[in-house]
């Protein structure tokens, strides 16, 4: 049995958690999550939780998988570790990639493989300028972000997000610049969303031209922005970015972090929203989380010239192409075919799950509210007819988050956003379960502001 307390006590004193502000953690103490199975996690009080966000928008097939387990420790009998620098490889390394290659289709041709989404966009800042290097166009190396962005938390991938915090602790690296997000509830609720997103999409035509279409090396973009609040882009937006990345010759890469490996009904996002990006980021969904594995899609496009004309690529991590990692990708991979998850989510849970936010919208707190496939949003409004927000410092996100922690559930507040990507294998009944306690946690959070 663990003594709560003792644990706390010694993860106050000596563990430095991500984002997190320790002066509260000295108050309450951590929760501490103890084990889990399904859509489920428990506390080490007993208390069972349902896991509105997957962990971090990665356990895609659930807890539990003992499949998984099995794949990570026969792999690591036979060879549990060696790298791919100096020409070697592995055998679940090479097959991964094949696999991931057949998943994104015919305009992709190579996988580089990295522990984690932020090392991937570091991959793809590295890459993108080498590929302009090498075609003898060096000064090409600006590349186009959004604001709100989340794309990893090294140097490169705080640079690339959009957040500001982000930027004003440890600074931000040169020739990255940031255009609005596609946000039309929050931004233009009035206008027509297929209008508004052609216009968004425009801002990228009107940084280019700003900055020089010569100077440009790629633009990113998540999907669905996930992190900075599941911002649904309007249908035309992806199409468009497309048309303008071709139009100037500009790389597009899209990070599939989030969006990759079903989360929206497809196996990358970039094929449900209508465009090929030639990189794509991936990780967190490729071994459902449990265990460390990203990597970059590489597009011909960019494979052709890398291969044949850039010589060595002086970039890598010991553990690209794990193969303990890789092994458990393709066991989850396996899982979801079988089971068909991808397709669910395109047919049933994503449909469903819509109709029961239909249903949500109703709430007098609830204004916007969105899903696309797997992820779902809405803000918590003050005045939703009149379009009026809540001020800040009543940080009613925090105080919504607050009453999901008392009811069991973990639903995330970005500002006044509540959002969520459940795992994948949730059904249809416990789909329900997880908008009754929303439901819930809502009415609790109205009667706290009436108070
Ligand atoms: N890109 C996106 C879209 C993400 O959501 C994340 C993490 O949440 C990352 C990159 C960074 O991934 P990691 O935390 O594995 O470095």
């Amino acid at each position: 049995m663990i003594n709560t307390k003792e644990i706390q006590a010694i993860d106050s004193a000596h563990y430095m958690h991500p984002f997190t502000d320790h002066k509260s953690l000295s108050d309450k103490g951590s929760r501490i999550i103890t084990k889990a199975d399904g859509i489920y996690i428990w506390d080490s009080t007993g208390e069972k939780i349902l896991d509105a966000m997957s962990g971090l928008w990665c356990v895609n097939v659930g807890y539990g998988r003992k499949e998984l387990v099995d794949a990570a420790a026969k792999q690591m009998l036979e060879l549990p570790y060696y790298n791919s620098f100096f020409q070697t490889t592995n055998v679940p390394a090479v097959k991964l990639a094949e696999k991931i290659i057949k998943l994104a289709g015919d305009d992709y041709s190579h996988v580089f493989f990295s522990s984690s989404g932020s090392e991937s966009n570091d991959t793809n800042v590295r890459m993108v300028r080498h590929y302009w290097a090498t075609l003898g166009q060096p000064e090409r190396t600006v590349i186009i972000s959004r604001n709100n962005a989340y794309h990893g938390s090294t140097l490169v991938g705080s640079s690339l997000g959009g957040m500001g915090g982000m930027h004003a602790q440890g600074g931000m690296i040169s020739g990255i610049e940031h255009i609005e997000q596609p946000y039309h509830y929050g931004m233009a609720p009035n206008q027509d969303r297929d209008a508004f997103g052609i216009e968004a999409a425009g801002w990228l035509e009107k940084k280019i031209l700003e900055v020089g279409a010569d100077k440009v090396a790629a633009f990113i973009g998540e999907p669905v922005q996930g992190a900075g609040g599941v911002i649904i882009p309007p249908k035309t937006y992806w199409p468009e970015i497309q048309r303008i990345c071709d139009k100037y010759g500009i790389l597009l890469i899209c990070d599939e972090v989030i969006c990759g490996f079903g989360r929206l009904g497809k196996w990358f996002g970039s094929q449900l929203l209508g465009c090929k990006p030639d990189l794509m980021t991936f990780a967190k969904g490729v071994t459902s989380g449990y265990i460390p594995l990203g990597g970059v899609v590489v597009g011909k496009r960019v494979a052709k010239v890398l291969i044949e004309q850039g010589g060595e690529f002086n970039h890598g991590y010991t553990y690209s192409g794990h193969p303990t990692a890789c092994a458990v990708a393709l066991a989850n991979i396996e899982i979801m075919e079988r089971e068909g998850l991808v397709d669910k989510v395109l047919n049933e849970t994503g449909p469903y799950l819509a109709q029961k936010y239909a249903e949500l919208a109703k709430h007098p707190l609830v204004g916007g509210a969105e899903t696309l496939g797997l992820v779902a949003g809405f803000v918590l409004m003050k005045d939703k007819s009149n379009h009026v927000h809540f001020d800040e410092e009543v940080g009613v996100g925090m105080i919504c988050r607050g009453h999901c922690f008392a009811n069991g559930l973990i639903m995330r507040a970005v500002g006044d956003r509540m959002i969520i990507a459940p795992p994948l294998v949730i059904t249809k009944v416990q789909i329900d379960e997880m908008v009754a306690l929303i439901q819930k946690c809502l009415d609790a959070t109205l009667a706290d502001l009436k108070k």
